[in-house]
Formats: structure tokens, C-alpha cells, sequence
């Protein structure tokens, strides 16, 4: 059985009378310790896609299964110990605590998540040992993004989720942070799943997921993923 498997997942958002289908029937599996991207233009679905991969959303409908276990009829408790227990988010916009240090960033997730990481050992991982004293207003977009990549490496999480990671940063710096996020899925069992509109990010993916109009239009695995360097 592959570590996630989606079928025919629907999701629909009521306001009043309009109903939107942001998913309409999605189907895909990623293996354990695959990087895989989600790639498409905006409004396809792949927040949430993603969402609901990360337990964040419930789908409308369809079968959400992450490490044989369906999560798709969990309670929002069960949802919420899934979600702590499991998986790390990485948002374009960093989400850090403004008034903690990003070692201090790091060392929270470290507590919440009950995991055994050091945290000097993660900054040193992510590039960040001479900014471990730095708050976020003091460091650059792609600094600030590192800190959210040792924040989630630092649970040591099973599930990696990355919306946008590279959407807030310049060509270079981009790169800079994709390497990192290749790096970490090959030191490590952790599963990857970055969602992008970025068709240059998805070359460097073991799998890619294109989704259009709420369903997947096309899947392509990668045999010989180009390396970052
Ligand atoms: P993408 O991440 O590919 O840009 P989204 O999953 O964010 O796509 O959105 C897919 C569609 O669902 C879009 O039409 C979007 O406007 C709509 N949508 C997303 N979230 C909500 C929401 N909370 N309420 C209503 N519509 C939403
Ligand atoms: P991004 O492309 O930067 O990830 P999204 O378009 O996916 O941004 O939307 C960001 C957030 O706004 C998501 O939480 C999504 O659910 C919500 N959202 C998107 N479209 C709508 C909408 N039409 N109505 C309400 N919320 C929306």
C-alpha cells in the first residue's frame, strides 16, 4: 500500500448558493519517502489538496488514507493528534513567531511535538547556526523560510507539507531552499509534498501531480530528478 492514497475526493465550498468544487475527484498515491509536487495554475485545487492531505480540511467526499490509516471520518480531536503527530507544514508567508528567535521558533516545535531533535543540530542542518539569535524581522525572506524548514524538520515528522514554499523568494534563493527540501527527503524517511505553479520546481521532484480544474490531469514520475546544487 502506498504511504498516501487519495481517491475520488471531492471537495465542495458552500457560501450561501454558490457552491465551488475545489476538488473534483482527485485520485493519486505517493510513496513513502517520495518528493512530490503539486503542479498547477491557480484556483486548480492544490491548497486544498493539500489541506486535506494535512488534515486541515475534511473532504466532501472520497477516501483520504495516509499510512493505511483513512483519515477521512476523523473527528477534529483525532484530526488535530493526526496532524501533531504526523505532519509539518511549511507556509509561502514563513508563519514564524515574530517575538521568538529562530532557534526559539525551533525549540517550540521541538516542545509541542515531544520530539528529540536538537535544536542546534536542525539550525546547523538548515544553514541557520550563525542565525539562531535572529528574529524574523531580522532575517531575509529565504532565512525566514529556513527557519520554517527547521521548524518542521524539528518534529521530525512523517509528512512534510510545503504550499508555495519559493513563491515569496527571488529565482536564486528559491533554489537555495528547494536543494534544502531535496536534501532533507534524501537524508531522511520524511515524505515530501510541495504544491507550486512553478513547472522548473517540479523537474526536481520524484513524482508530479498535475492538477487542473479540480482533478488530475496528468501523473509523472522521475526517474533521474534534477539535482539542485
Ligand atoms: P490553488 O491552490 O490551486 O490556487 P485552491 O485550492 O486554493 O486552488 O482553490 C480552488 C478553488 O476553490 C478556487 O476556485 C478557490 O477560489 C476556491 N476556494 C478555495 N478555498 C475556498 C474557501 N475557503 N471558500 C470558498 N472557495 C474556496
Ligand atoms: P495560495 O495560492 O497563495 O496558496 P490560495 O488561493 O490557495 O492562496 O488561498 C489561500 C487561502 O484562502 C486558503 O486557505 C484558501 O482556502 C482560501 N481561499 C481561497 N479562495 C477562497 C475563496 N474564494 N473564498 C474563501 N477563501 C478562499
Amino acid at each position: 500500500m502506498s504511504y498516501i492514497e487519495l481517491n475520488d475526493v471531492v471537495k465542495e465550498y458552500k457560501s450561501g448558493e454558490i457552491v465551488t468544487r475545489a476538488n473534483d475527484g482527485v485520485t493519486f498515491t505517493i510513496e513513502s519517502g517520495e518528493f512530490a509536487v503539486i503542479l498547477g495554475p491557480s484556483g486548480a485545487g492544490k491548497s486544498t489538496t493539500l489541506n486535506i492531505l494535512g488534515g486541515m480540511d475534511k473532504a466532501t467526499s472520497g477516501e483520504v488514507i495516509i499510512a493505511e490509516k483513512d483519515i477521512s471520518d476523523y473527528s477534529d480531536k483525532e484530526l488535530t493528534t493526526f496532524r501533531r503527530n504526523n505532519i509539518g507544514f511549511v507556509f509561502q508567508n514563513y508563519n514564524l513567531v515574530p517575538n521568538l528567535t529562530a532557534k526559539e521558533n525551533v525549540e517550540l516545535s521541538i516542545q509541542i511535538s515531544n520530539s528529540d531533535a536538537d535544536v542546534m543540530d536542525v539550525l546547523k542542518q538548515c544553514g541557520l547556526d550563525q542565525r539562531a539569535d535572529n528574529f524574523p524581522a531580522q532575517l531575509s525572506g529565504g532565512e525566514q523560510q529556513r527557519v520554517s524548514i527547521a521548524r518542521a524538520i524539528a518534529s521530525k515528522p512523517k509528512l512534510l507539507l510545503a504550499d508555495e514554499p519559493t513563491g515569496a523568494l527571488d529565482y536564486e534563493t528559491g533554489k537555495q531552499i528547494l536543494k534544502l527540501l531535496q536534501d532533507t527527503s534524501r537524508n531522511t524517511d520524511t515524505t515530501i509534498v510541495v504544491i507550486t505553479h512553478n513547472t522548473t520546481i517540479s523537474e526536481m521532484a520524484d513524482r508530479v501531480i498535475k492538477i487542473r480544474n479540480g482533478k488530475v490531469d496528468d501523473i509523472v514520475i522521475n526517474d533521474t530528478p534534477l539535482k539542485v546544487d
